[in-house]
């Protein structure tokens, strides 16, 4: 019989499971801060139990393993990218950049993608499967483990679309900010999502305090067909309502991804059509020069116009940020090292 997989288990979720077992609830908070705020690999470690009692749980549960394979650091910054694999042998990336406000970690939520952006190097080799929350977490507290440091934000954008694993990726959301547990404020999560509209909408109703922030990368539905294929499922007006909604909902700003890529979405004219689409939204935008792919035939635009496309929008008043770019002396783009990696 299959082990369970004991760190995908909510708080109350393990409560029940522990009562359903024949222990009391205040075991089910012992192994919940074993796993979850000691960052427990083993059974074995958790010494307050009983000998029984940690035989019992390794008869029937797990702590699946998230294994580290490849760690580059960029000597420019001293950004962290880590190759991670699954127990199934899928593999997986993540990334530790290190602000002055403190460490941030940017996870994948599913391994491959099926969304098809056509900037992504994520999307190339298609889904293989969705993440698992203990799969998810697990990126996170290899990292605290492998480097000793506390990660205070965490940002759902890598491979991955995480709203196409909606119901993991939301206990995810509730472990990780369990106060029993890491006890990340939800503020300092980012979920980013390329416009999946009623999942958008069902994310508004969990009262979360996260932020949501949407792959626009076109301001024009002409312009969003083209670099992505959702849009075709997903038409842009349904998409800033869903937005509008979440911001009415949970009174998080929104942020909005602008990929900036060289000749086909940064042109004046397409920073006049976003500032008409944003300039009455309370919100972020966050510009990104494009990684080239060696894929696909995208380049990323000079600093120069990339600063006179923000200065337009700036002119429109809107809030708005050109990206900094972190570790771009190591496997620079979402998903080429993973990439790099099933190729080898
Ligand atoms: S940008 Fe995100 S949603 Fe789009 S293909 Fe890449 S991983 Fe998937």
């Amino acid at each position: 019989m299959e082990k369970k997989d004991i760190c995908s288990y909510t708080w109350e979720e393990l409560q029940e499971e522990m009562q359903s077992i024949g222990e009391k609830k205040f075991r089910a908070g012992q192994i919940y801060g074993w796993l979850h705020e000691k960052l427990a690999d083993s059974f074995e470690r958790m010494t307050n139990l009983s000998k029984a009692l940690r035989e019992k749980l390794e008869d029937s549960y797990e702590i699946r393993p998230v294994e580290m394979l490849e760690r580059q650091t960029s000597k420019l910054d001293g950004t962290n990218k880590f190759l991670f694999r699954l127990e199934d042998g899928n593999v997986i990336e993540s990334v530790l950049m290190r602000y002055q406000h403190g460490n941030s970690v940017c996870i994948s939520s599913q391994a491959g993608c099926r969304m098809g952006c056509r900037f992504c190097a994520s999307t190339l080799g298609g889904l293989q499967r969705n993440l698992t929350p203990s799969e998810m977490l697990g990126q996170i507290y290899r990292i605290q483990a492998l480097t000793g440091e506390r990660v205070s934000n965490v940002v759902v954008m890598g491979t991955g679309e995480p709203l196409d694993n909606y119901e993991n990726l939301v206990k995810f959301i509730r472990i990780l900010t369990d106060e029993h547990g890491l006890h990340i404020s939800q503020r300092n999560i980012t979920v980013s999502t390329c416009g999946i509209v009623p999942m958008m909408k069902r994310l508004a109703n969990e009262e979360f305090q996260i932020t949501l922030a949407l792959s626009l990368h076109g301001s024009t539905q002409e312009k969003r067909e083209k670099l992505m294929p959702v849009a075709f499922k997903y038409h842009l007006s349904e998409v800033m309502a869903a937005c509008d909604h979440y911001f009415e909902k949970t009174g998080r700003r929104m942020t909005f991804e602008y990929s900036l890529v060289h000749g086909v979405n940064d042109t004046d004219e397409d920073a006049k059509e976003l500032s008409g689409l944003l300039k009455h939204r309370n919100c972020h935008v966050n510009l990104i020069p494009v990684n080239p792919i060696k894929e696909r035939n995208y380049q990323k635009p000079s600093k120069k116009s990339a600063l006179n496309f923000k200065n337009k929008l700036e002119k429109s008043g809107i809030n708005v940020t050109i990206r900094r770019e972190m570790g771009s002396d190591i496997d620079g783009a979402c998903g080429q090292l993973r990439r790099r990696y099933a190729k080898s």
